[in-house]
C-alpha cells in the first residue's frame, strides 16, 4: 500500500493537469492564476488548457506572438516580461494583460498601438519592491507623480487594472513577506486616493512557484506560476 502511494505521488508529479489542480484547491476563490508557460512546448501548453487553464503567461514577444498563433483562441495571454516599446505592435492585437508596464512613455507607446488596433489594453504597474536593483519598476513615488500629474486619464486606450511586483529572490520569509505586504498597501493608498471610482484597478500580481503562498496571505489577487506546473526551465 505504501508503495503503491508512493509511485501514484510521483506520477501525479509528472502532470501538469494534476499541478494545476492542486494549485487552484488551495487559491482562495478570487485569486487567478497565470501559468506561466515560457520556454515549455505547446503541448504542455494544450495539456493545461485541456485541463480547463485558460491565462498563460509568457516573457518574450516573439514566443508569445508563435504560440498565441497556433494554439487555442480561447487562451488569454499576460505578458510578464519586459517590454520593448518597438515591440508592442506585436502583441497589441490580441494580448489581453501587460503585467509589468515600468514607463510612462511604454504607457504612451501602448495606447498608441491599442488605438490602432480599435482596442483598449489592460496594463499593470510595475512597482519596484524588492531590495535588488537588478529588478524593473516605477518606485511608489514615481506612480504618484504620475497619478498626479493626471496623463494618465488622456490615455483612451489603456485600462490600468493594478499593480505588479517581483519579491527579493531570497529564502528570507520575512523580507519577501514585508515585500508583498508593501506592495499590498501601496495598491491600498492608490485604490483610495486615485481610483475609488474605478472598478478596474483591482489586482495585485505577486507571487511565483517559491512564494505564491506567501504573496496570498499578504492580499495578491493574481499569482504567476510557472515551475510548479510545468516543470523547471
Ligand atoms: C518566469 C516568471 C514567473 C514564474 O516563475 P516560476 O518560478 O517558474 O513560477 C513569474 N513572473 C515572472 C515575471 C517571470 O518572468
Amino acid at each position: 500500500m505504501e508503495y503503491c502511494n508512493f509511485v501514484e505521488t510521483k506520477i501525479h508529479k509528472m502532470s501538469i493537469a494534476n499541478n494545476i489542480e492542486k494549485i487552484q484547491n488551495t487559491l482562495p476563490s478570487a485569486t487567478t492564476l497565470v501559468a506561466v508557460s515560457k520556454t515549455k512546448p505547446n503541448s504542455d501548453i494544450i495539456e493545461a488548457f485541456n485541463a480547463g487553464q485558460i491565462i498563460f503567461g509568457e516573457n518574450k514577444v516573439q514566443d508569445l506572438v508563435a504560440k498565441y498563433e497556433v494554439l487555442p483562441k480561447e487562451i488569454e495571454w499576460h505578458f510578464i516580461g519586459h517590454l520593448q516599446s518597438n515591440k508592442i505592435k506585436y502583441l497589441a492585437p490580441f494580448v489581453s494583460l501587460i503585467h509589468g508596464v515600468d514607463s510612462y512613455k511604454l504607457l504612451k507607446a501602448i495606447n498608441k498601438e491599442a488605438l490602432k488596433n480599435n482596442r483598449t489594453i489592460n496594463c499593470l504597474l510595475q512597482v519596484h519592491i524588492a531590495e535588488e536593483d537588478t529588478k524593473f519598476g516605477f518606485s511608489v513615488n514615481e506612480i504618484t507623480e504620475l497619478l498626479e500629474s493626471g496623463n494618465i486619464n488622456e490615455l483612451s486606450n489603456i485600462k490600468i487594472c493594478g499593480l505588479m511586483g517581483m519579491a527579493t529572490n531570497t529564502k528570507d520569509e520575512l523580507q519577501v513577506r514585508k515585500e508583498f505586504c508593501s506592495l499590498r498597501d501601496t495598491f491600498n493608498n492608490f485604490k483610495q486616493t486615485y481610483f475609488s471610482n474605478n472598478e478596474h484597478f483591482k489586482e495585485i500580481s505577486m507571487g511565483m512557484s517559491g512564494d505564491y503562498q506567501l504573496a496570498i496571505e499578504c492580499g495578491s489577487t493574481m499569482i504567476r506560476v510557472g515551475s510548479s506546473i510545468f516543470g523547471a526551465r
